[in-house]
């Protein structure tokens, strides 16, 4: 990918008014001259924003669909044919329910783009030093990936953001299995920027708006920040809240391979300050006081999160579908023709749940992963 010797971070106070979105988008894509001749007729486009399981898509916990709508709107002007695919950690079989949820499914319908689940359209492996990634296969095959992640806080790395919500290009339980293998806060954010360095956009406008761009109140800032450089855009967030963007432990680690610019000398910022106010809010909805807490209780119950596939013999008809669709061979036939299971190689990707006809594979669960599907269930159900 080409970049700016200095890469541009663009910055839009987007405001509180739903009809100046597009004017909004639009600057921000006026700011970068070479997306013109990137975005060609013709191209498949993935867009990937950042869904959550929320009672609503005004809370702050997932990507704007009125952002989405705009930015797909702008890619289907210029002749791309726009998709739209996100993998959040829910139980199998949800996501349709979290694309209703978030708003996302009524924009798709609205503006006509194709919604692809990652879960049931497959993924290949990708290899980034020792470790294997299965990607969603629709993020392998698009011409082009633009980035919308939703600013959030995080346990691990004071917020999630540009280079952070790649992660969701791996479906399944398969990030919950590296970030067991991986615990601290640099290991989880090498997982993160290996899976980055897979899927590298070409675009990112990140929604870091209190309550969704256009729902900013008085006393938090309604940005919008854009760049072809999600690294940059990430250190900009990071000084824009007081802190050095290389304590970012994602910035820090995807500057030092090349993925992006990660300090602030070499970054051109372009846009209003949003000045001490702006930067106080921003710090104190990154500032979590309870992070070493919820660290703690994640390293503690994790261990006993555990999940598998499982086949019910009864229902079974021995199609071998599931074989066929198993990324890993973690499901394959033994030499007299009946399935075999190798709990070692399984990412818990859930492609052998979704491709069986009849319905004979369900997810075998320990009682604390029970809670936590339990917990996602709830909150996914509308
Ligand atoms: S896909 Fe389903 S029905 Fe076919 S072999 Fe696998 S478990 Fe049995
Ligand atoms: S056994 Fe099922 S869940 Fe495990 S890797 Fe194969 S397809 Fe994925």
């Amino acid at each position: 990918m080409n970049r700016e010797f200095f890469p541009t971070v663009a910055i839009r106070n987007a405001g509180r008014t739903p009809s100046r979105l597009t004017k909004h988008v639009d600057w921000l894509v006026d700011q970068f001259s070479l997306l013109d001749d990137m975005i060609r007729p013709g191209l498949t486009v993935l867009i990937k924003p950042d869904l959550d399981c929320s009672r609503s898509p005004f809370d702050g916990q997932t990507t704007h669909p009125e952002l989405v709508a705009v930015v797909g709107r702008m890619l289907r002007n210029r002749g791309a044919k726009v998709l739209v695919g996100d993998s959040p950690i829910v139980p199998h079989g949800c996501i349709e329910s979290v694309w209703k949820q978030t708003g996302i499914a009524d924009v798709a319908r609205r503006e006509k783009l194709k919604l692809v689940s990652f879960e049931r359209d497959g993924t290949s492996p990708v290899a980034v030093d020792s470790r294997v990634y299965y990607i969603a296969r629709p993020v392998i095959e698009a011409d082009l990936i633009i980035n919308l992640p939703r600013l959030r806080p995080n346990q691990w790395s004071y917020f999630t953001g540009a280079v952070w919500n790649m992660l969701g290009v791996m479906p399944g339980f398969q990030k919950g299995l590296h970030f067991k293998k991986s615990f601290g806060s640099d290991g989880i954010a090498s997982v993160v920027v290996d899976v980055f360095s897979i899927a590298q956009p070409i675009f990112t406008i990140m929604d870091a708006s209190g309550f969704g761009p256009l729902n900013g109140n008085g006393n938090r800032p309604s940005l919008l920040l854009a760049s072809i450089d999600s690294v940059a855009l990430d250190a900009v967030v990071a000084d824009l809240a007081g802190l050095d963007p290389q304590m970012h432990s994602t910035t820090r680690l995807a500057s030092e391979a090349g993925l992006g610019i990660g300090w602030m000398e070499a970054i051109k910022v372009v846009g209003p300050d949003i000045g001490p106010t702006g930067r106080k809010a921003l710090r104190s909805q990154l500032e979590s006081k309870m992070a070493w807490f919820s660290r703690l209780l994640i390293r503690s119950v994790s261990p006993l999160i555990e999940m598998k596939p499982q086949r019910n013999a009864d229902q079974c008809s021995a199609c071998h579908t599931c074989v066929k669709n198993c990324p890993t061979s973690a499901l394959r036939l033994g030499s007299h023709g009946e399935t075999v299971y190798i709990p070692q190689l399984c990412i818990c990707c859930w492609r052998c749940v979704a491709s069986c006809p009849s319905n004979a594979i369900s997810i075998r669960q320990s009682p604390m992963a029970q809670q936590f599907l339990d917990q996602g269930r709830k909150s996914c159900a509308v």
